[in-house]
């Protein structure tokens, strides 16, 4: 990584800068749990609207919903997630990945042993006997098994029984499953089209960690493209596409993004892939792009009992549509975007800087307005008050003018506004550019005009 840039490094300034701070850290913090601050909860939110503009705004067959968190429990058994719950599962500790023993147990004897019936303590005996190894890394040095389901469960009753069990989402695109029927209707929207949702899901994660990268609590901004078959190919390569191309765009460096491709795929997938980031961490998952065939509406059709089949109107073919699912976490995304940002630079005076080059479009504050002296402070607030209907505007008038502008680097402001005494005279200001840090004068009527050329997200 480019400036030695490690999670420590990050984790810090963003403490230091009201970006992220660790959840509850009064209490001595709740692991893998983060608070966004104010800086912070800038950055991820213009992340979010940008996602939202891009995937939503400008394409006119996908539309948007907003679907609760707790949803009817059976959702979760369509899903598949409720089935898998007393999975036996195991960690290797070297690499942290997790299998289910079961499986691990087949797989190794080819399927002539039947691993559903045996007990925890015969599935780990056998593992122990035939030295199964970790088939991701190949070590031999595995956790216990444990019955192990990563949905968080909660109670909608008083009485907390089994009966009124329900589960925080591990994933938004149950939301949009359960919302086909609705969005067709009322939007007489034809296949193809797509539900795009942003929101919370949780994960009772075991092996959380890496700051941002995986949590227990975390935004996901998905969208299910349903479509018919013979056309589902194409969209699948159209996605792969567009996501890498939201990602450049915001300005992580073609370099730092790859596609991984899926071998190994689930029994109703017809193609999966990733795009990775190269984190400070190594190459890891950024966001995935999943064909999921016609597995999420058939399962819905047979536990809901509503028929999920689709008319054309210009074929009259009956059909189940596939489903081209592109997901892409907020959290881990805003984590590649400040990774990407920082940068640390020697100014050749001796002197340097900590610069966060963000996007302007996503950068949390655009205009810093600094007024040189403290009596300046009036026109600098009168000038604060007329900007920050249009921007995000942060206001300083502590310290000297170059910490105050360090400070705006460190949270990556594109532009200060410095208030002088020429400025009562002839109401212009100077305008600092973050990057280049080149001055230029220019009068405030002029001003709104001039950023709003700078700050657009195409
Ligand atoms: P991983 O392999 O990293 O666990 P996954 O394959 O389980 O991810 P999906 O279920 O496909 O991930 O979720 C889609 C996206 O949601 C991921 O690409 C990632 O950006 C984000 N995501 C998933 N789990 C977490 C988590 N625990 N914390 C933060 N973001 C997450």
């Amino acid at each position: 990584m480019k400036n030695n840039l490690t999670m420590d490094k990050l984790v810090a300034l963003c403490k230091n800068r009201g970006i992220v701070f660790p959840g509850s850290e009064i209490y001595g913090g709740f692991a893998n749990t983060w608070d966004f601050g104010p800086v912070g909860v800038e950055l991820k939110n213009n992340i979010k609207r940008a996602w939202w503009k891009r995937f939503v705004q400008e394409d006119p067959i996908t539309y948007g919903v907003d679907a609760a968190i707790l949803m009817n429990p059976t959702v979760w058994q369509a899903s598949g997630h409720v089935a898998s719950f007393g999975d036996p599962k195991m960690d290797c500790k070297k690499c942290k990945q997790r299998f289910r023993a079961d499986t691990l147990v087949e797989k190794h004897s080819k399927g002539e042993v039947s691993a559903e019936a045996m007990s925890d303590e015969e599935l780990m005996d056998y593992i122990n006997k035939h030295h199964i190894c970790c088939p991701h890394c190949g070590g031999f040095d595995w956790t216990a098994i444990r019955k192990f389901n990563p949905m968080f469960t909660t109670s909608r009753g008083t009485l907390e029984e089994e009966a009124d069990k329900v589960y925080l989402r591990p994933e938004t695109c149950q939301g949009e499953y359960v919302n086909f029927l609705n969005v067709q209707r009322t939007t007489r929207a034809k296949v193809p089209f797509a539900i795009a949702q942003i929101g919370k899901s949780f994960r009772n994660e075991i092996t959380p960690g890496n700051f941002l990268f995986r949590t227990i609590e975390f935004e996901q901004m998905e969208l299910q493209m349903f479509c018919h078959d013979k056309d589902s190919m194409d969209f699948y390569n159209d996605y792969k596409a567009r996501a890498l191309k939201f990602a450049t765009d915001l300005g992580l460096k073609e370099e730092n993004l790859r596609f991984h491709d899926h071998d190994k795929l689930a029994h109703y997938a017809k193609a999966a892939c990733d795009i990775q980031y190269q984190f400070p961490i190594g190459w890891q998952e950024l966001n995935g792009i999943h064909h999921r065939g016609t597995w999420d509406l058939s399962r819905h059709q047979e536990y809901s009992g509503k028929s999920m089949l689709y008319l054309d109107p210009f074929t009259n073919e009956k059909f189940i549509p596939n489903v081209i699912e592109y997901s892409i976490g907020a959290d881990r995304l805003t984590l590649a975007v400040l990774c990407e940002a920082y940068d640390e630079e020697e100014l050749g005076n001796g002197e340097s800087r900590i610069v966060m080059h963000f996007h302007p479009a996503i950068a949390p504050y655009k205009i810093a307005i600094l007024p040189l002296q403290k009596n300046l402070s009036e026109k600098a607030k009168e000038v604060y008050a007329t900007l920050c209907k249009e921007f995000m505007c942060d206001y300083d008038e502590a310290g000297s003018i170059g910490k105050r502008y360090r400070r705006q680097d460190e949270i990556g402001t594109p532009y200060c506004i410095t208030i002088d005494f020429q400025t009562l005279e002839d109401d212009t200001v100077t305008i600092r550019d973050r990057d280049s840090m080149n001055q230029i004068r220019m009068p405030i009527e002029q001003i709104c005009e001039y950023m709003h050329g700078k700050i657009k997200f195409e």
